[in-house]
């Protein structure tokens, strides 16, 4: 199985710290608001991740946090008059909401910043014995750069670059910094903030110290898999690879992934230039598997843009796979070979076989979800062109799994919620009915056309419209 690492910038082949173990950390979202579409790329695209390495037989340890304790949080909180936890704890609910919606499982652990501000104490004091880290006057506690001579090799930067960069940059509230590159690992309280005891000061942690502090408390000073967003990459990541291998003086993970960023309009998400959605507002007009078939229709290291007519064609696309697995759940086939289809048969399931493998080579391509989504579609033809009635049970039985366990791999749920269904197909004959009448017949064909696509065919007949799945 091969994985771009961010830190070699090469595909690697995967070996596992531990044979069949995976340990994984994928950085979570801050939790001050309703998470956006591009909070759920990485969030489906590391699920997935998750899934191809349990189908391989794989036991994943997979571990991702809500930062709960955050600037953001807490301007939200003054906003609304209300505490930090009260904000955090909503929007954590929220999110898990969308995540069932996406088919996102819940990972093995979803620990809190503040819950283990403890471990952070714990680990910031191993920094300041061990010279990494220093405490200003002001009480704030600094990751001394300099001190890790690693520093830059994820992101790629050496320091004299980033020392440029900086040169005219003066922080306010940062002077006790000995040198412009270093961090906080920890800050001292402001009036109306959460905050914490510690040696140095009441105070709260610095984001890039939690990462590092959960991934050792729940999978170890090792582990084999960091993901997020590509915009993680600098400064957190690269921070959280100077906390952890100076304290720990072990190196941290083995292969770094990161997603690409989704846009929309090929622009950057806004709130301010409203291009900008929430996946709550995405389900009140797509069931939230059509946005997760979206995400899997490009490879995750692409930057990706959203857009009404790709989402329509993921729509139409996870219908063809559904609306294929209801008609193969509903044929009987017979028992034995089919009746003088032995040969067809013969040659479908060489096929069938030969589209698993090539769903597989995709997956074990660093992830080629785009492969392995038209890997699924050409068994999808398999199954409706050449299963019927006369075929054999086994035969039947075969595709039907194949189709079903892969498609669990990529986390589609094959089973269609028949209420919802039907409620599409009334209100989209009604349309069509309304469309003949305003003499709109451009419009009502292409609302057939549409329920076609469905596996649905109507049919006028003198009491009205009567329609059947085929
Ligand atoms: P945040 O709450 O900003 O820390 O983001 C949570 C996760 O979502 C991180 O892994 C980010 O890299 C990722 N993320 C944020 N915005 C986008 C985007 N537009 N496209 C893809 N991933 C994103
Ligand atoms: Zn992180």
């Amino acid at each position: 199985m091969k994985i771009f690492n961010t830190l070699s910038r090469r595909k690697e082949e995967f070996a596992p710290l531990e044979p069949g173990e995976v340990k994984m950390y994928v950085c979570g979202p801050t939790v001050y608001n309703f998470i956006h579409i591009g909070n759920a790329r990485p969030m489906i695209i590391f699920d997935t991740v998750r899934r191809y390495f349990e189908y391989k037989g794989y036991k994943v340890n997979y571990v991702t946090n809500f930062t709960d304790v955050d600037d953001k949080i807490i301007k939200k909180a003054i906003e609304e008059g209300v505490d930090a936890d009260t904000v955090s704890k909503r929007y954590i609910e929220e999110c898990k909401k969308d995540m069932e919606g996406m088919n996102v499982r819940p990972a093995t652990k979803h620990p809190l910043a503040t819950q283990e501000i403890d471990g952070m104490l714990e680990m910031i004091q191993t920094l300041i014995d061990k010279g990494h880290a220093y405490v200003a006057r002001d009480g704030t506690v600094y990751f001394r750069v300099k001190s890790f001579p690693g520093y830059g090799k994820l992101s790629h930067k050496n320091l004299e670059e980033l020392q440029s960069g900086f040169r005219e940059i003066k922080v306010t509230g940062e002077e006790g910094k000995e040198d412009p590159n270093d961090f906080v690992l920890w800050k001292p309280k402001k009036e109306g903030e959460p905050f914490w005891e510690s040696p140095w000061c009441e105070g709260r942690p610095g984001w890039h110290i939690e990462c590092s502090v959960m991934a050792k408390r729940y999978l170890g000073e090792q582990i084999d898999i960091h993901a997020g967003g590509e915009d993680l990459i600098f400064p957190h990541h690269e921070n959280e690879i100077a906390q952890s291998e100076a304290a720990n003086e072990k190196p941290f993970a083995t292969y770094w992934m990161h997603n690409g960023f989704l846009n929309i309009d090929n622009k950057k998400m806004s709130k301010s230039a409203g291009n900008f959605f929430t996946v709550r507002e995405i389900s009140e007009k797509y069931d939230l598997q059509v946005l997760r078939f979206f995400m899997l229709s490009a490879h995750y290291r692409s930057p990706f843009n959203f857009s009404d007519e790709l989402m329509e064609a993921s729509k139409n696309g996870l219908e063809r796979i559904l609306t294929a697995v209801e008609r193969l759940d509903g044929l009987k086939g017979k028992e034995g070979p089919g009746v003088g289809l032995l040969q067809e048969e013969t040659k479908g399931a060489a096929l069938l076989k030969r589209l698993v493998e090539k769903f597989e080579a995709a997956m074990e391509d660093d992830f080629n979800t785009a492969d392995a989504v038209s890997a699924l579609f050409e068994m999808v033809k398999l199954a409706n062109t050449t299963a019927t009635e006369s075929s054999s049970k086994a035969y039947i039985s075969r595709l039907t799994q194949e189709i079903k366990n892969l498609s669990n791999v990529l986390g589609i749920i094959t089973e269609r919620k028949t209420q919802d269904l039907d409620q599409e197909v009334e209100e989209l004959i009604e349309k069509r009915r309304q469309a003949r009448m305003a003499k709109d017949f451009a419009l009502a064909d292409e609302i057939r056309g549409r329920l076609l696509a469905m596996g649905i065919v109507l049919e006028d007949t003198r009491e009205g419209v009567k329609w059947k799945r085929v």
